[in-house]
């Protein structure tokens, strides 16, 4: 008889998938690790993971949560940390990158270690932080520095601090990059976007439906070759946050085929929704930036997701209220930006991507797990199913359809953009180093189990 390690969860059954293989093999987990795959083992506890696929629990990079939520009649996103992440277990994500920027006279420094305080009180899943800056101050330079120390691996820039008049944020993003940090762009051109709303206003046409072209794809083209171009000016690898359209994306190809570190992210509603929905009845509820695209742009991202150009997908998973989000007084040029995906992103990707034979299963580990744990430090700690590896993991049901419907979830989001869509591939379960913390329906993590990720070096190599 060979001989049995017992572990403290056994995962039997299932179909194991990483980013390069695929098979059938029982999981042995101690001490929040993978100590054994495949081979003879029994479990203190056990899962049967029978018709289930066993994958790397997602990370996602780009989530915006906060300590606290917005006073009532105040309208902010409205997740918190504790919520936000116990939608993050609900979705399958497993880690979660926090976007992290200084209210009004806040220096770097001091938002980072107000927000870990937080981030450690409440998260139910493991996190890193992403420090950024809208505006810079005279200390950003001496704090950016003193964050790397630390071991902060990331930075995050938008386009329009540039167009606001911050030049020294180019000198930010050379010294991000020579302390070994990769800095995340928002690409927007914001006077181009300043030109196109006064435009519509001269033209008395500012209703939603027009926005769209409040934010049209040649004002996130120029913002992404500013980026490449500071990327090349500075040697320091840049991760392009949310890339929506066709032209972007042919661009940062061109940029990567001369040997420039530039990465990707797209988000899941450009892979699922076009322009048009904005001339709905409620159009005002996909608003996000930038704007959801066309047909066109829609199929070159699912090209970039199958060829290997768009390397993540990360959900800017940005929650409001309905009524905050429709307020009859905004307009196109106003539209308050962001929507709620954390929950869907999975599912989304696996009924569009998988069901639909656009993508395999490795690819969509590669995409949802093991990639942004390479670009971002915490490979193979997160993003793979290996000896050694923290035991995060999401068990999806690819039978399992069910419908999306407003109000239904863990986040404080109180709508869906996909309201009424059926998806297919529902996490049965998600396990966070070894912890069952989202079983059928039912999150079951306490508050502030969440751990802070050591981040290593970034970048794909
Ligand atoms: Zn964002």
């Amino acid at each position: 008889m060979p001989e049995e390690t017992e572990y403290d969860l056994v995962i039997r059954g299932g179909t194991v998938v990483t980013a390069g293989s695929t098979g059938q093999a029982d999981i042995g987990v101690a001490r929040g690790q993978i100590a054994q795959l495949g081979g003879p083992m029994r479990g203190h506890a056990e899962l049967d993971a029978t018709g289930l696929l066993v994958l790397p629990g997602a990370v996602d990079m780009h989530v915006h949560l906060a300590a606290s939520a917005p006073e009532p009649g105040k309208p902010g996103f409205v997740d918190t940390f504790e919520t936000g992440t116990r939608a993050a277990a609900a979705g399958g994500v497993t880690t979660v990158g926090v976007m992290t920027f200084p209210g009004a006279d806040e220096s770097l420094a001091a938002a980072v270690a107000q927000q870990r305080d937080g981030l450690r009180q409440q998260a139910v899943v493991d996190w890193i932080m992403h420090p950024g800056v809208i505006t810079t101050r005279d200390d950003s330079r001496a704090d950016l520095s003193a964050l790397a120390q630390a071991g902060h691996r990331s930075f995050k820039i938008f386009t329009i601090s540039l167009d606001l008049g911050y030049p020294d944020l180019v000198g930010l993003v050379a010294a991000a990059g020579s302390h070994g940090m990769l800095t995340l762009v928002h690409c927007e051109d914001q006077a181009m976007i300043q030109f196109s709303g006064e435009q519509l206003a001269a033209e008395g046409r500012t209703d939603i439906s027009q926005y769209p072209a409040s934010r049209p794809e040649v004002s996130e083209l120029a913002a992404v070759d500013r980026a490449i171009a500071i990327c090349e000016l500075t040697g320091s690898p840049i991760y392009l946050v949310h890339v929506s359209s066709r032209r972007a994306l042919d661009s940062i190809r061109r940029a990567r085929a001369r040997g420039l570190p530039v990465y990707v992210e797209t988000r899941p509603m450009y892979l699922d929704l076009t322009d048009e929905v904005h001339s709905t009845p409620g159009g005002a509820r996909f608003a996000g930036q930038p704007p959801l695209r066309s047909a066109s742009d829609r199929a070159a991202l699912w090209d970039g997701i199958a060829d290997g150009s768009i390397h993540t997908l990360g959900s800017d998973h940005a929650p409001w209220l309905l009524a905050d989000k429709q307020d009859p007084a905004l307009d196109a040029t106003t539209a308050r930006p962001g929507v709620a995906e954390l929950e869907t992103m999975l599912p989304l990707l696996y009924t569009n991507g998988v069901a639909t034979g656009r993508i395999g299963l490795e690819r969509f580990v590669a995409l949802t797990a093991t990639d942004p744990a390479r670009l971002f430090g915490l490979y193979p700690q997160k993003g793979t199913i290996a000896v050694g590896s923290d035991a995060d993991l999401v068990l999806l049901d690819p039978a399992r359809a069910r419908r999306v419907a407003d109000g239904v979830g863990e986040t404080r989001a109180d709508y869906s953009i996909y309201h009424q869509r059926e998806f297919v591939g529902w996490p049965r379960y998600t396990i966070s180093r070894g912890e069952v913390v989202w079983r059928d329906g039912t999150a079951d993590a306490a508050a502030g189990r969440g751990r802070e990720v050591r981040q290593g070096p970034v970048g794909l190599r």
